[in-house]
């Protein structure tokens, strides 16, 4: 594979490599994207993810979350790429992952330090008192659920169009792209923002950076270094051997 053998250097004499993860390192998971073939929004109007559209409507936004969140996120495992990413952290070779995603998946396979610059599904939070509920507690049988306490509609834990992002995740994501000397960016489209600023920052301050993706995105082009064109899955595997963690 074209720059494999210059990725691994890279890797093997990086002092800090931080990964950037979006929706397509769970497609091998069999959570769909967003964009592009097979995403979400082929099916669904994204105003249903608009926070604005949830408090006006919060049974028809809640209807297509649990669809699109609930059904099926819950019984996903991680794949190869966040199991790579995992012992890549606990062998001293990966300082912290951010990502966008919202499923729980890098917990899941064990990474440590990550920051979820959109949140995380796995809770709902009460609007009104700040109460936080993991999703198994919460009967979703019955839409919208509520709180407890005072009976207001129940938000997933995760960002809204519309939402700010969460000010620990973004100052984190924003320290780790200033001190990364290597930037692993996996399975984004560079398209949402401001997430998509934090690999052009490290870029800035002089990361080098790898893009694993099976097409090209808004990085591909600017500010990628070496494009390993393929599945997150198989292209970790591949660098995991080459990198002595496999
Ligand atoms: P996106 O949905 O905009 O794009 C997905 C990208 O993944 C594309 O560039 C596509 O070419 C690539 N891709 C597809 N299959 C791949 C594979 N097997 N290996 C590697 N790459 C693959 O994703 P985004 O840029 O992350 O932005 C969408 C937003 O939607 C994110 O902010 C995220 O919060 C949210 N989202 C999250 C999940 C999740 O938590 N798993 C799922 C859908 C959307």
């Amino acid at each position: 594979m074209e720059g494999l053998n210059k990725a691994v250097d890279l890797l093997l004499h990086s002092g800090h490599t931080v990964a950037f993860t979006g929706a397509g390192i769970s497609v091998e998971s069999g959570i769909p994207p967003f964009r592009g073939e097979g995403g979400l929004w082929n099916k669904y109007d994204p105003e249903v993810l608009d926070i604005n559209f949830f408090y006006a409507h919060p049974l028809e936004s809640w209807q297509a979350i649990r669809e699109i969140f609930y059904d099926f996120f819950n019984q996903a495992r991680p794949n190869a790429a966040h199991t790579v990413l995992a012992k890549m952290e606990s062998a001293g070779m990966l300082s912290s992952v951010i990502t966008q995603n919202i499923d729980n998946l890098h917990q899941l396979a064990g990474s440590k330090t990550v920051y979820e610059y959109h949140g995380n599904s796995s809770r709902l939070v009460c609007p009104e008192c700040g109460n936080q509920t993991p999703v198994p507690e919460v009967d979703l049988s019955e839409l919208p659920p509520r709180c407890r306490a005072d009976g207001a509609v129940l938000k997933p834990d995760f960002v809204f169009f519309g939402e700010g992002i969460p000010e620990f995740a973004a100052r984190k994501s924003d320290e780790e792209a200033r001190a990364a000397e290597v930037m692993l960016i996996i399975g984004s489209t560079g398209e949402v923002m401001p997430a998509a600023f934090i690999p052009r920052i490290a870029k800035e301050n002089g990361a080098m950076i790898i893009e694993i993706n099976p097409r090209e995105s808004l990085f591909t082009r600017t500010i990628s270094d070496i494009h390993l064109q393929g599945r997150a899955g198989e292209v970790m595997e591949k660098l995991a051997k080459k990198i002595g963690i496999a």
